[in-house]
């Protein structure tokens, strides 16, 4: 069988860890050169490192635009141009909105949607017909959870704008999606899959009862990057085990009932 995304040149960011990792893992093996690019420069040196052959790392900040346009241009006066582009950076910092502070709020934002938007202006411009953009949403963008008022509105927001960039890049051939998973074991959620009644409750609300893993996000990915998805854009892929059809887990109930535990 022919590999899914030979000579093509994909551009991971956060792709030192979790699903970005998992993703420049499988790209990588169906035949991509990849750039593992992420602000842990070490851990996405050690990466590529570890993918071998025609692998790179590259140190990228999604917050600060410079970063990312430099990113971009530079692979592309490198390679030629950028045929795939996944966008993983993201973080969430939680709290309850009346106790939410303005910093926390806007770094969300400025990681998960602003950083998305900037990631898509700037690999964009590099971009032939052909090329496909995709970023990591969440199960959040569509399934509200008290406590993390940004990184919904962060993610719902992403998924809006994906659509907005798969019409004013449908006519340069350039594909724009999303994948928004469910609960996935990376680092990023270990406070979550530690906690015995939140994991509970988690796998309570998937149908198909366990947790997403990292190799589940990327065969999206990959679908999403190659050609077999030529005529799939603006889309916004849910893979969550079924979690879409019941509800969030109430987080914040089981933080409290934690809290109001007496300490031995
Ligand atoms: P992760 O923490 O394992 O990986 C995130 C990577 O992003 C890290 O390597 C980190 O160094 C990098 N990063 C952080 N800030 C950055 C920045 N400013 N610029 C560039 N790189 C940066 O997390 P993950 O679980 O693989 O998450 C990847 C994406 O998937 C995130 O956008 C997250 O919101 C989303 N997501 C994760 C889950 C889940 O359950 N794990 C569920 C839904 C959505």
């Amino acid at each position: 069988m022919t590999a899914r995304v030979a000579d093509k040149t994909a551009v991971v960011i956060g792709g030192a860890s979790g699903i970005g990792w998992a993703s420049a893992e499988l790209l990588a093996k169906e035949g991509a050169t990849v750039v593992i690019a992420d602000i842990d420069a070490d851990k996405a040196g050690d990466r590529a490192h570890e993918l071998g052959g025609r692998a790179r790392s590259r140190r990228v900040d999604v917050s600060d635009e410079e970063s990312v346009r430099a990113l971009f241009e530079d692979t592309a006066n490198e390679v030629g141009s950028v045929d795939i582009t996944l966008n993983c950076a993201g973080v969430n910092l939680p709290g309850l909105i009346t106790e939410l502070d303005a910093g926390s709020w806007q770094r969300t934002i400025d990681l998960c949607l602003t950083g998305a938007f900037l990631v898509m202006k700037h690999s964009a411009r590099t971009m032939a017909t052909g090329a496909a953009i995709t970023s990591i949403a969440s199960l959040n963008a569509r399934q509200p959870a008290a406590g993390f008022a940004g990184y919904c509105a962060a993610k719902a927001g992403l998924t809006m704008l994906t659509q907005v960039a798969a019409l004013e890049l449908g006519a340069r051939g350039i594909r724009v999606n999303a994948i928004s998973p469910g609960l996935v074991e990376t680092p990023l959620v270990q406070g979550l899959t530690s906690h015995p009644a939140i994991q509970t409750e988690f796998t309570d609300n998937t149908p198909l009862g366990r947790n997403g893993l990292p190799a589940d996000i990327a065969e999206a990915v990959l679908y999403l990057s190659s050609d077999s998805a030529s005529w799939v854009t603006g889309e916004i892929l849910d893979i969550n085990g079924g979690a879409h059809l019941r509800r969030y887990p109430d987080l914040m109930r089981h933080l409290a009932d934690a809290s109001d535990q007496p300490s031995h």
